[in-house]
C-alpha cells in the first residue's frame, strides 16, 4: 500500500521556494468555497488591495496569475508584445534568457544588451541599444537576477525606455517582499514576481501588475494574444469589479488563501521594514561568510539582501557539501546556475526564512561542513563574527 507523504522539516535557504510561514499553511487548509461564492470574490478583492501595496501601485490591473513565476513572464511578454515587433532585453544572468526566448515565441526579434553575470545591467549599454533600434516598442529585464544575486537600477532603466518610447516589463520574481521596489515611482510598466521567494508563500502564483499605458496597448492589440489562458483581455473579466465577474478558469482557491495571508503578513510588518529586516540579516550573514573565507560574486553596491552568491573555494566538492548540508543539518542552499554551476553557492535569505536563528544555523553549519571536508576554516571565528554584527 502506498502510503501518505510526510516531508521532512528542512530550513529552506536557497533561491526559493523559501521557508513557508505556519500561519500561510494553516491558511491554506482553510475550508474550499466556490471561486465564485461572494465571499471568495470579496476576498479577491481584497487581495487586489493588499497586491497594490506590495507594488507600491495604484494600476487597477494588479491580480496574481494562477500559475508560477514563469507563467508570469509569459503573461507580460505574450500580451504585451505582437509578431514583427522588437524588444530590447538587458541580460546579466539566467532568467534575461528566458525572457528572449518569450520574445521570439511571440514571433518578435530580440535584442540583446548582455552585461556580466554577477554585475547589474548597464543602463549606458541601453541607451546605446534605444538608439541603435528606434523600432523598438519594449524594454525588458531582471530586477533580482537569482542565478547570481545581483540588483538593477529599475528607474534609470525605465526613465531611459520611457525617454525612447517604450514600455518597460520587470521580474521582480525574486525582489518583491525583500528590496525596495516601487511600481509607479519608477515607472514600470508590466510587472510580475512570484509568491516562494520573498513573499514566503507556497509557489504556485505569480502577482502581476499593468500600468494604464500598458493597459491600453493590450486592449488595442492588432492580432490576439497567443495564449488563450493568459490573455489579460480575457482575465480581466474574471478579475473585474464584483458582479460583472466571469468564469475564466476556477481559482487556485486555498492557494489564492496562502497568498492572501502572506500579503496579509507584509502588511501587518511594513513594506520598510521587511526590506530592513532582510538587509540586516544579510550583513551578518555576510560578515559570517567572509571570514569562513567565502568571497561575494556581486559587487557590493550591487548586492541582493535575500540571495548571496559565493564562491566555492578550490578543490571543494560543490555537491558533497550541499549534500552533507541537507542530510545532516536539513538545510538547503542553492547550487550554482548556468555558467556559475559548480562554482557558486546560493545562499538565500528570503522572506520568512530571513531571520537570525537561520543565519546562526548557517554559519555554523557550513563552519562544521567545510571543516570536515579538509578546508582550513576558524569555525568560531565566523560565528563571532557573525554575532558581532548584529551587535553582539
Ligand atoms: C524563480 C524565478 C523565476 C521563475 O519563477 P517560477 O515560480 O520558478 O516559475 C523567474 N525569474 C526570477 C528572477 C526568479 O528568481
Amino acid at each position: 500500500m502506498t502510503s501518505s507523504f510526510h516531508p521532512p522539516q528542512r530550513t529552506l535557504m536557497g533561491p526559493g521556494p523559501s521557508d513557508v510561514n505556519p500561519r500561510i499553511l494553516e491558511a491554506m487548509s482553510r475550508p474550499t468555497i466556490g471561486h465564485l461564492d461572494p465571499l471568495f470574490v470579496q476576498m479577491m478583492d481584497e487581495m487586489k488591495g493588499l497586491l497594490q501595496y506590495a507594488f507600491q501601485t495604484k494600476n487597477e490591473l494588479t491580480i496574481p496569475v494562477s500559475a508560477p513565476g514563469s507563467a508570469g513572464m509569459e503573461t507580460c511578454f505574450v500580451n504585451l508584445v505582437e509578431p514583427g515587433d522588437t524588444v530590447i532585453i538587458c541580460q546579466n544572468g539566467v532568467f534575461g534568457g528566458r525572457m528572449k526566448e518569450n520574445v521570439e515565441r511571440c514571433g518578435a526579434t530580440a535584442i540583446m544588451v548582455e552585461d556580466e553575470w554577477g554585475t547589474a545591467c548597464d543602463p549606458a549599454k541601453l541607451e546605446a541599444a534605444l538608439k541603435a533600434h528606434p523600432e523598438a516598442t519594449t524594454v525588458a529585464f531582471v530586477h533580482a537576477e537569482t542565478s547570481t544575486g545581483a540588483s538593477t537600477d529599475v528607474k534609470t532603466m525605465c526613465d531611459l525606455a520611457h525617454a525612447h518610447g517604450c514600455l518597460t516589463i520587470v521580474d521582480a520574481v525574486t525582489s518583491l517582499g525583500g528590496t525596495e521596489l516601487r511600481v509607479d515611482d519608477w515607472g514600470i510598466d508590466a510587472i510580475y514576481s512570484g509568491t516562494q521567494k520573498c513573499l514566503s508563500c507556497t509557489p504556485g502564483l505569480s502577482p502581476v501588475s499593468f500600468s494604464p499605458a500598458a493597459v491600453e496597448r493590450i486592449q488595442n492589440r492588432k492580432t490576439k494574444v497567443q495564449s488563450w489562458f493568459l490573455d489579460l483581455n480575457l482575465v480581466m473579466g474574471y478579475w473585474g469589479q464584483g458582479a460583472k465577474r466571469a468564469y475564466h478558469h476556477t481559482a487556485p482557491i486555498n492557494a489564492l488563501y496562502a497568498l492572501h495571508e502572506a500579503l496579509v503578513l507584509l502588511k501587518e510588518e511594513g513594506l520598510e521594514n521587511a526590506w530592513a529586516r532582510h538587509a540586516k540579516h544579510h550583513n551578518a550573514l555576510k560578515a559570517g561568510l567572509e571570514t569562513l573565507g567565502l568571497s561575494f560574486i556581486v559587487p557590493e553596491a550591487d548586492r541582493l539582501p535575500q540571495l548571496n552568491s559565493v564562491s566555492i573555494p578550490d578543490g571543494v566538492d560543490d555537491a558533497q557539501v550541499r549534500g552533507i548540508l541537507l542530510n545532516d543539518y536539513n538545510l538547503e542552499i542553492g547550487a550554482g546556475l548556468g555558467v556559475m554551476a559548480g562554482k557558486v553557492w546560493r545562499i538565500g535569505l528570503m522572506g520568512y526564512a530571513c531571520r537570525k536563528d537561520n543565519v546562526l544555523t548557517c554559519v555554523s553549519a557550513l563552519g562544521e561542513v567545510l571543516g570536515r571536508v579538509g578546508v582550513d576554516v576558524d569555525a568560531k571565528k565566523a560565528m563571532a563574527a557573525t554575532l558581532s554584527a548584529y551587535g553582539e
